[in-house]
């Protein structure tokens, strides 16, 4: 028997317990992914969007260098085709082709001999970590570096070394990607990651399939609200795009960002700068029903694109969804960051978690009771059924719930925390009062 019968467990987990296979497929796709040397800019982050493009008609949006985006200017763009360095002995110390981690990320070119002196301050290793690559970069500094084990930085000697980095800094673009599913409403919800990290598992190739595979599970959908996504290189990305659509900013009903969501750390909500939006709400009780480790977060001017989007100027609620937020991964901008740390079932769970949240919006309302005069006759509409069967006791309690609660001033959310019951289950019992006349949804 199913769990999804009895009242406090939801349909969400049944679906995810079963295994619909969408965790692997996640994980294929993160697969595709990890290897490519995103950057902030450049052909990585294109790379990135045209296999998205394989099962999404995403916008892809290329926006010249030197464009001014409220306090900040599109960077040159980046691009890399080698990267390596060669000891005295003739060789090979590093090289790009085995991870896009060993070169520090905007690094400029240069091809060039020099002492083990000269060549120190340009390399980035853990000495408390002494197996793993560091993640750097350089965005806004012209330099150039490469990112090593601290234990095959210790075992170099004195001598010449040959340096080469075979990037290209110059005028181009910055790219990021827009999909967008309508919906009946001018109104809705923007759902973004970042696509600027390399091969960096959990940090954020985990968010990008992530949003891609809810994109592909709402396309075809009838929605109330359009849903919009936004894969975007971090900060510059999200501004690039709200410069851009100033006309859009008042029809932004709310939004969340999706990173570092495939670890196994407990399912993570941090709250918008408000704390008191429809989607906190949402976002609480769709957490709940999914029946797994959860925590809901205050608001904090730090972290990912969130603190963005929750700039004064632009007035959006938004928050953020993840499991171990960014900087409490362990390993977190290392090589550690690797793929075999990646579950498919917590992959699958925090998908079903970023459904059951989009569900909880699209299915909330505020309803009235057209009979609010002490409880209708329930038994003669068909509607309670004590016998069990199709209805049970939840179903029961939810239609009271319902009725009682729905006086024009709460919604179905509020009515799912209150009453414990799944938000899925109030949701169908005032579908069927809706059915038998009983209750009206407020426009
Ligand atoms: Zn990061």
């Amino acid at each position: 028997m199913s769990a999804g019968t009895s009242a406090g467990v939801p349909a969400v987990v049944d679906r995810a317990r079963e295994g619909d296979g969408l965790g692997e497929r996640t994980l294929a796709l993160m697969r595709d992914l990890f290897p490519l040397c995103r950057s902030l800019t450049g052909d990585g982050v294109r790379e990135t969007l045209r296999i998205l493009r394989r099962d999404l008609p995403l916008e892809i949006h290329e926006v010249p260098t030197g464009t001014p985006v409220f306090d900040w200017t599109v960077p040159e763009e980046w691009n890399i085709r080698a990267a390596h360095i060669t000891g005295p002995d003739g060789r090979r110390i590093v090289d790009l082709r085995d991870s896009p981690l060993h070169v520090v990320s905007y690094s400029e070119p240069v091809d060039a001999r020099m002492s083990l002196k000269e060549l120190l301050p340009h390399l980035h290793s853990l000495p408390d970590e002494p197996d793993l690559i560091p993640y750097r970069t350089s965005y806004w500094a012209r330099t150039w570096g490469f990112c090593l084990a601290h234990r095959t930085l210790r075992q170099l000697t004195d001598g010449e070394y040959r340096v080469v980095i075979d990037s290209t800094l110059r005028p181009g673009h910055l790219t990021y990607g827009e999909l967008e599913l309508p919906g009946e409403r001018d109104e809705e919800i923007l759902i973004t990651t970042y696509v600027c990290h390399p091969s960096l598992a959990n940090d954020n190739v985990s968010g990008i399939a992530m949003a891609a595979m809810l994109a592909r599970e709402l396309s075809g959908r009838r929605l109330r609200r359009r849903h919009r996504f936004l894969f975007a290189p971090a900060t510059i990305g999200p501004l690039t795009w709200l410069a851009a659509s100033r006309d859009r900013w008042a029809t932004i009903h709310s939004g969340f960002t999706v990173a570092c969501i495939g670890d196994d750390g407990p399912l993570t909500y941090k709250r918008t700068r408000d704390g008191n939006a429809e989607l906190d709400l949402a976002a609480e009780v769709a957490l709940r029903d999914a029946g797994i480790a959860h925590r809901l977060v205050d608001f904090e001017p730090w972290g990912g694109d969130e603190r963005q989007f929750s700039s004064p100027g632009f007035g959006l609620r938004f928050g953020a969804l993840s499991r171990t937020a960014h900087a409490a991964y362990p390993g977190n901008h290392t090589s550690a960051d690797d793929l075999p740390r990646i579950r498919p079932d917590a992959l699958q769970a925090s998908l079903h978690a970023c459904l059951g949240l989009v569900d909880a919006l699209e299915g909330n309302g505020t309803w009235r009771n057209l009979s609010p005069f002490g409880e209708p006759q329930l038994g003669r509409r068909g509607l309670y059924d004590s016998a069990g069967g199709k209805v049970g006791r939840g179903d029961e309690r939810a239609l009271l719930w319902v009725l009682n609660q729905s006086d024009g001033t709460r919604s179905l959310l509020e009515i799912a925390r209150r009453s414990q019951l799944p938000f899925a289950t109030v949701q169908r019992a005032a579908q069927r009062l809706r059915d038998a006349e009983l209750l009206a949804e407020l426009a």
